[in-house]
């Protein structure tokens, strides 16, 4: 009877516990409470609200079909603000609803499936959380947003967005017995924009280290979406075994899924669309036993280690942290569409000698502008057996054998992918019924996915009269996206004008009859504009005068933070004139911080004349740790007169691969007596250290200090043709670090002359 009368009672006692076993909690005692008395089944509620630094431990011991959930009153209504994180050890534990924002975490991560490293979570999971903006306020401390221990968890549903200081977004941790083999599921994830890091480190989803990466993961990675996710040249750094990575969309990001270390992994249904962003990437092969098959790549640009597919070579006997040989891989079914680059044994030099071997290369699609071969073979790739690819009508491919070269019309299907129309071909590149993971079906529907940068010129015009700070003012005022145009007239500014959000200060005029003659900035203290976190500025059309500048030295005209700057900055500087940076020594256009980081700086059709200091410094990140100042810098038709330091020095130290930039670009300008101060350290009129890319073209350079260009790591493209040079002395490029002679083109300059 006993044993009746249990059996009759659990259903209705677990009956009435499922309806009261919402347990509401208001405060952290009241959360701690709960979760200490915590039952299978329960359901822990977080009223609505702002909770502000809360470290939430939610620990407990849930049943398979009865797990512990931690939720909130209704999903998004919980922030955890301020100093706030979550950590998860036990079993069956649900967590859902939670957003982080405003604040950062204390420690190195924001959710961690572990309390500590003896108490880890397992046959868990975290759903439906939203990440945005929750960094540390200083750009160069690493912490991590989510780091998985454990087996068996899943990650599932959230919305990842705004990391913006050193660390990877998301982690996989192998570091014990006890979360290896670990089964998690990484699903239906946002990942949205990673800005430009700037340096290593800026990955957004890694999985293994390079100590454990020939241990098993079984991590399976799908349907999330990498929404320009740029940090760095790994958007997915897999450094473990027995991976699957599965459809999941890349859209605008900026490098490469890489198998960096571990074997076994499978690559299947992805699909990246560049859309010819600059240095989209697609897959970067390294190591064995790899299948990777059914993936679509378009309008991708990337080149190099970041092309749209890159087989590596590796090194003989490689130790692990280094480059294993690819052995046994098979490439099969895919698509490179409109991409540009596909390499093969790339990163072939004296170290990394050792060519992929016994792996297969199949019925892949390789379709671009008829004519273009996207190949780029570095060493003997007789290892890769080519069979029955087809490629659209290319004359002279430099892999021939393997590949029918024919015409192949494409035709944009459905799904949205780009397809050969021709029944025949249909067997080649990926399945006609790949759908790729859309937007929508990932994250949370209640939280928007939105767009994140600089805006320019999207909100109101507002008129500014000339006067004594009426600019200062006027700017104090603006919002994000605002146009302030400035009648003729003399404005004459007392304080630094801090720039805080973007914004646009031009003249009234015509866009192309500026500079307005009557339009002149004067300003008496240290600097003019101080571009703060979150500030951008475009100025169109103006005049500046420093002789109201303080005599003392290191002015300058717009300067950035003092303190490390989160947020990306633009400096857009269109037909304007600056004139008299002479009031005392090292009077300089630009200087900028440690830890700030411009995305883009622009000097277009403007002028500097009289500078006793640099136009732009941009080597404030000396330490030789990879990291600098600025990603991309564009200087065209303008002139610069009498500058005593140099038009630019730009500094990227250290041996570190892992950026895609700086960029440099100079062209149609002139430059006359730059760079001959005596407290010009490097002597030169351009100074590039580093810098990745650089086109110097159609400048003149008279009675200027050289160019003067170090190259440091990673293959950098340099090109300097069509310039003149009259009582200036060539330029001179240093290859630091490499046994190769260097790279650098220099062509078609003209010496002497008028
Ligand atoms: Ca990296």
């Amino acid at each position: 009877m006993l044993v009746l009368a249990l059996v009759v009672v659990l259903p209705i006692s677990g009956c009435a516990e499922s309806s009261d076993s919402r347990i509401f909690v208001s405060d952290q005692q009241e959360f701690d409470a709960a979760v200490d008395a915590a039952k299978p089944g329960d359901v822990l509620v977080m009223k609505d609200g702002i909770w502000r630094d809360f470290e939430i431990v939610f620990e407990g011991e849930g049943l398979p079909d009865a797990p512990i959930t931690l939720t909130t009153e209704t999903k998004g209504g919980v922030i955890l603000s301020g100093q706030s994180n979550l950590r998860l050890a036990g079993n069956h534990l649900v967590v859902s609803g939670l957003v982080f924002r405003d604040g950062y975490t204390p420690t190195s991560e924001v959710v961690a499936f572990r309390k500590d490293k003896d108490h880890l979570a397992n046959n868990s999971r975290v759903t439906e959380v939203v990440i945005d903006n929750y960094n540390n306020q200083e750009r160069r401390e690493s912490d991590f947003w989510v780091m998985m221990y454990g087996k068996n968890n899943r990650f599932d549903h959230n919305h990842l967005v705004g990391k913006r200081n050193r660390g990877v977004t998301m982690a996989v941790r192998l570091n014990t017995e006890a979360s290896q083999e670990n089964n998690h599921r990484i699903d239906h994830n946002y990942f949205g924009p990673r800005s430009i890091l700037g340096s290593n480190g800026g990955e957004t989803l890694r999985i293994g280290t390079s100590h454990y990466s020939l241990t098993n993961s079984n991590t399976t990675v799908e349907n999330n979406y990498f929404d320009r996710t740029n940090g760095e040249l790994e958007i997915i750094s897999i450094k473990s075994a027995g991976n699957i990575i599965r459809a999941n969309t890349f859209f605008e990001a900026r490098g490469t899924l890489t198998m960096r270390h571990g074997n076994g992994n499978l690559i299947e249904d992805n699909v990246f669309f560049g859309n010819g962003k600059d240095h989209t990437g697609g897959i970067r092969v390294i190591n064995a036993d790899h299948t990777i098959r059914n993936n679509y790549m378009e309008g991708l640009t990337g080149y190099r280690f970041g092309g749209a597919f890159v087989v590596m070579n590796g090194v003989p006997n490689s130790p692990i942290n280094r480059y294993h040989q690819v052995h046994n891989v098979t490439i099969e079914n895919n698509s490179i569409v409109a991409s540009d680059h596909i390499q093969l044994a790339a990163g072939s030099d004296q170290e990394r000698s050792a060519v992929p071997e016994d792996s297969i290369f199949q019925r892949n699609l390789i379709a671009n502008d008829p004519g273009r071969d996207i190949f780029t073979v570095y060493d003997d790739v007789s290892g890769i057996d080519f069979q029955e690819n087809l490629l659209n009508n290319v004359a002279s491919p430099k892999v021939s054998k393997g590949f029918v070269s024919e015409n192949v019309q494409l035709e944009r299907s459905q799904s949205g992918l780009l397809l050969p129309t021709s029944q025949q071909q249909v067997g080649f590149g990926v399945s006609p019924d790949l759908i790729p993971t859309a937007k929508e079906a990932t994250g949370v529907s209640w939280y928007p996915k939105e767009e994140q940068g600089v805006q320019f010129d999207t909100g109101r015009t507002i008129e500014v009269e000339p006067g004594k700070d009426t600019l200062t003012r006027a700017v104090s005022a603006a919002a994000a996206g605002d146009v302030l145009t400035l009648k003729d007239g003399i404005y004459s500014v007392s304080r630094v004008i801090d720039i805080t959000k973007p914004v646009t200060i031009r003249s009234a005029s015509p866009v192309n009859e500026a500079p307005a003659s009557g339009i002149e900035i004067t300003y008496s203290r240290t600097t003019l504009f101080e571009i703060k976190n979150g500030g951008a500025l475009k100025l169109h059309g103006l005049k500046v005068s420093g002789r109201d500048a303080p005599d003392a030295a290191g002015n300058s005209v717009v300067r950035t933070s003092k303190y490390s700057m989160l947020r990306n900055y633009e400096l857009i500087v269109e037909r304007c004139e600056f004139k008299e940076l002479d009031i005392n020594h090292s009077f300089s256009f630009l200087t900028v911080s440690l830890s700030t980081f411009a995305d883009n700086i622009v000097i277009k059709d403007s002028s500097f004349t009289d500078v006793t200091g640099a136009i732009m410094k941009l080597d404030r990140e000396f330490e030789d740790f990879g990291i600098y100042n600025a990603e991309y810098v564009t200087i065209s038709g303008s002139s610069f007169n009498n500058v005593q330091g140099a038009l630019v020095d730009f500094y990227r130290g250290g041996t570190d691969e892992s950026t895609f930039g700086p960029h440099f670009s100079l062209s149609a300008s002139t430059l006359n007596n730059v760079g001959g101060g005596r407290r010009n350290k490097s002597q030169a009129s351009v100074y590039l250290h580093g810098v990745q890319v650089t086109d110097i073209s159609d400048t003149s350079f008279s009675n200027s200090k050289p160019i003067v260009i170090n190259h440091t790591v990673g293959e950098p493209q340099t090109r300097v043709q069509s310039n003149r040079f009259i009582g200036t002395e060539l330029p001179e490029v240093t290859e630091l670090n490499s046994e190769f002679e260097n790279t650098a083109v220099i062509r078609d300059n003209e010496v002497g002359g008028n």
